[in-house]
């Protein structure tokens, strides 16, 4: 499958359960807010078609900060697709990789040997998982 079939906006889903969404990056918490408000609020700068570039303060109640993981290559030195591995961990990723594979394959069937190494990056990669999977498919 390529990137566009498993991938789709978010806002259609959220404003379906009546959720306000904004395709935007937090760029820094206040949670004291300023001296000019009391009430702590997330500095957002909008990323997608609408508003490029426009800042904005959202103030909150509870905040759930859910940035996920930062893929962290420069642990292992030479990790990494900008140097001697691949990986799949975003979807640019796995495209990228799932090109390399369908390269290996074409070689192999010419009667190439091929050896195929699957890893995490170190100790305290937390996605494992997903090397296993790889492995297995
Ligand atoms: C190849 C692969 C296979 C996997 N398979 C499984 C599986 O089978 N089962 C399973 O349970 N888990 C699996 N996982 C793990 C699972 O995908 C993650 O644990 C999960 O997606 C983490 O969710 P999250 O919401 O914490 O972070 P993410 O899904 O990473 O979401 C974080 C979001 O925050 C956004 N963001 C980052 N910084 C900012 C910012 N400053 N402002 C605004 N937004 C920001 C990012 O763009 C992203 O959209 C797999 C992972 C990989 C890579």
């Amino acid at each position: 499958m390529e990137p566009e079939d498993v991938t789709f906006e978010l806002e259609k889903v959220y404003k379906k359960i009546g959720v306000i969404f904004k395709q935007a990056k937090a760029i820094a918490i206040y949670p004291e807010g300023t001296q000019t408000t009391s009430k702590p609020f997330v500095l957002i700068e909008y990323t997608g078609r609408d508003f490029p570039g426009k800042k904005e303060n959202v103030e909150y109640d509870y905040l759930i900060n859910a940035t996920g993981p930062k893929l962290n290559f420069e642990a292992t030195p030479g990790l990494g697709p900008d140097k001697n591995s691949l990986s799949v961990c975003s979807a640019s990723h796995a495209k990228q990789a799932a090109q390399e594979l369908k390269k290996t394959i074409e070689n192999m069937k010419k009667g190439k040997n091929a050896v195929f190494l699957v890893g995490t990056g170190h100790g305290q990669a937390t996605c494992q998982g997903a090397a296993f999977e790889y492995a297995f498919i």
